[in-house]
């Protein structure tokens, strides 16, 4: 491991003039940047303890009847606070899908949103092509082991997927990001948060150097009644996704006037899938209807050697998650 110094920030404006040096790298609950250090990948010189900042540990509701949840805030602590249990149920289920008891404990909001890909390839350093690792060195997945791969959105740099539940659960609820940076502070977009590979797989979001995310917001709650996390996994706990479905509905009845899905474990980011959102809203739930839709959110889906399999399971997940948030068993008859 290399020599590091350490930091301990105590306000907003303090990290961020501490961060602004070669080499140093904010730390919250360390659960990926502590792994990525051990394994050679990441080589922080200085690192900036932000998790005294008590400003960003709270959870607050909006003027507008949203809810701020502080950047700080534990995954465990967000998923179990009553406003988010009750109002945003979605969120509560992907947090809780997430990692081991013990992660969610230490893991915070903010650092979920930063952790970075768990390509085999891109931990592993005995492989020297990883274009996300070592930019211009080649992506050993393009014909290596591509299982847990994307299926969505992928450029020939770069074929990883996003690892987090609970991104994909705050890409269905339309939540921001709000950063500080050096300059000022700003509002990002949840859609806009987390890049696609293109030709720079090194960069996983759109922060700029020294920008720190102080909240996630979330807007009023629209989506309270009818919501499903559904998260298909190798194992019944502590795996990353290799498909999930956030699906949450607002109903008439047996119809549909509003659907958001967003995927997880097929792209570089949460993928939102508009087409089938728009092809429910005003749809009585029926079966052709649904399985329409969820083809329609893979027609764009160009599978690896690997993982063809996930564009069938994908299909099939947005049908069962659907209509496990309607409230239905989960099947057609
Ligand atoms: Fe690296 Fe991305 Fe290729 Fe994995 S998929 S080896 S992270 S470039």
């Amino acid at each position: 491991m290399d020599a590091i110094s350490y930091q301990r920030a105590t306000d907003v404006d303090a990290a961020i003039r501490a961060v602004n040096q070669p080499g140093a790298a904010f730390i919250g609950g360390g659960t990926n940047l502590l792994d990525l250090m051990k394994g050679g990948v990441a080589h922080p010189v200085t690192l900036i303890d932000i998790t005294r900042i008590d400003a960003l540990s709270r959870i607050d509701t909006l003027a507008d009847g949203g809810l701020r949840i502080g950047a700080l805030v534990r995954n465990s602590d967000a998923a179990n606070h009553p406003l988010v249990r009750t109002r945003y149920p979605l969120l509560t289920q992907a947090l809780l899908s997430g990692a081991s008891a013990q992660l969610r404990n230490m893991a915070t909001v903010g650092g979920n949103l930063m952790q970075r890909t768990r390509c085999g390839y891109f931990y592993d350093t005995a492989f020297p092509a990883c274009n996300k690792r070592a930019p211009g060195s080649g992506c050993a997945a393009l014909d290596g082991h591509n299982r847990m791969h994307a299926i969505l959105g992928a450029s020939r740099q770069c074929v990883a997927v996003n690892p987090s539940d609970m991104s994909v659960a705050l890409a269905a609820l339309d939540a921001t990001v709000q950063v500080r940076g050096p300059q000022r502070a700003r509002t990002i977009a949840f859609a806009q948060f987390h890049r696609l590979p293109g030709d720079r797989p090194d960069l996983d979001t759109t922060l700029a150097p020294g920008e720190l995310i102080t909240s996630v917001d979330l807007p009023p709650p629209a989506f309270s009644e009818h919501a499903h996390y559904l998260k298909i996994r190798d194992r019944a706990s502590y795996a990353f996704a290799l498909v999930s479905v956030a699906a949450a509905l607002q109903m008439d009845g047996a119809r549909v006037t509003a659907a958001r899905i967003a995927l997880g474990g097929v792209a570089h980011r949460p993928w939102r899938a508009t087409i089938a959102e728009q092809q429910l809203a005003g749809q009585p739930l029926r079966e052709a209807t649904l399985r329409a839709a969820a083809q329609a959110a893979l027609a764009d889906a160009r599978p690896l050697h690997g993982n063809a399999f996930k564009i069938p399971l994908a299909q099939r997940a947005i049908v069962r998650s659907v209509l496990l948030a309607a409230g239905q068993t989960g099947d057609f008859a």
